[in-house]
């Protein structure tokens, strides 16, 4: 399966170009990819891509993505500091009053509304160093 996001006729035409002159993978190539796959669901790792589609339509203007990847990359100095710069623009993850509109949106069913619990809980309380 290939996803291309496009915009335009151009790029369109682009994309069936670099179909042309398909070669199709590998049985070592597609055990590589296996591998891989099975590495990563493993993981803790949060599947997101940063579409963003779950923030269009947020009622509380939560920047999910960001905040994601806020709980993939620990609790430092610097990631709270991010945090709370994005959080005076934006909602922060306790404002979420659970409406799961974003979970219908997102492609990676990811389960935000549970990972914004778990960013509340390691960012909102924070009362300095
Ligand atoms: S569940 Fe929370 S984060 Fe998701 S759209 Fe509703 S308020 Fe925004
Ligand atoms: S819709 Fe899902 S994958 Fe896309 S940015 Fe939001 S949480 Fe990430």
């Amino acid at each position: 399966m290939v996803l291309s996001g496009m915009n335009s006729l151009e790029q369109m035409r682009d994309n069936l170009l670099f179909m042309k002159d398909f070669v199709p993978m590998t049985e070592a190539e597609k055990a590589t990819c296996a591998k891989a796959a099975m590495i990563i669901q493993q993981s803790s790792m949060i599947p997101c891509t940063a579409c963003h589609y779950c923030t269009e339509t947020c009622p509380k203007h939560i920047p999910i993505p960001e905040y994601l990847s806020l709980l993939q990359e620990g609790h430092s100095t610097t990631q709270i500091v991010y945090y709370f710069n994005l959080a005076q623009t934006h909602g922060r993850a306790g404002d979420c009053i659970e409406c799961h509109q974003c979970e219908r949106h997102c492609p990676q069913h990811i389960k935000i509304t549970d990972h914004l619990k778990e960013i509340s809980q390691a960012f909102d309380g924070f009362k300095g160093w």
